[in-house]
């Protein structure tokens, strides 16, 4: 399921729609320092549910929107949308391509779309997580990464081949079965006690 195409819109220094098509191979963006390369990769890890505004260079998440220039007022939303060719299906959806997209105003939270129809963040991670990857998979490697994966101890590095291996989107379900049994028994409790002072 290879990315066909980036759209950027409103996002970090990417003030007007700019389409980034991607074709068959290596693709290699350059461009002088500053000149916004390391946030074309920040606007894919965005889109793909990262939730540290840290992580993307920012105090809060509402710093990914366009904050303005020398010659332009600053703008009220961004949104990032990736394309994927899915005729391989290797994302688990029917469609022969498929458009995950997030948007956020300056005023409110983010809110994300597969094919255009309104999702939970929950929903556009497991749509990556099923195929293996994440916001913070290999398949995305930013500047200081490799260092940091060969420092790395062995148990961070096992979370790498876990992910790799889809073994994580197990975990994450596992670990919401164990937080929905710990609601049903702390529910269980609450029934019990009501039981002993009615009876
Ligand atoms: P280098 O080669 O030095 O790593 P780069 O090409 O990767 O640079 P980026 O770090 O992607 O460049 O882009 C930095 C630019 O993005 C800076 O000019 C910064 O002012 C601009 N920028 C970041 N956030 C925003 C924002 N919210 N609004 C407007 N511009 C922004």
């Amino acid at each position: 399921m290879p990315l066909t195409e980036l759209i950027i819109n409103g996002f970090k220094s990417f003030a007007d729609e700019t389409t980034i098509h991607f074709s068959k191979g290596i693709t290699g963006i350059v461009g002088p320092n500053g000149s916004g390369k390391s946030n074309i990769t920040e606007a894919i890890r965005w889109v793909m549910g990262e939730a540290s505004a840290k992580s993307l260079r920012g105090s809060n998440m509402k710093d990914v929107i366009f904050a303005g220039s020398d010659t332009r007022p600053p703008l009220n939303r961004a949104s990032v949308t990736l394309v994927f060719d899915n005729s391989d299906h290797g994302l688990s959806m029917d469609s022969e391509q498929v458009a995950v997209s997030r948007r956020i105003l300056r005023a409110g939270e983010s809110e994300y779309l597969i094919n255009n129809q309104q999702v939970r963040l929950k929903d556009v991670r497991a749509l990556f997580l099923d195929s293996g990857i994440s916001q913070n998979s290999l398949a995305i490697i930013s500047q200081g990464r490799v260092d940091q994966i060969l420092n790395s101890r062995p148990e961070e590095r096992r979370v790498i081949f876990e992910e790799a291996a889809g073994v994580l989107h197990f975990k994450e379900q596992k670990h919401e079965a164990e937080l929905e049994l710990e609601r049903t028994n702390d529910n269980l409790i609450r029934i019990n006690d009501l039981v002993k002072e009615l009876s």
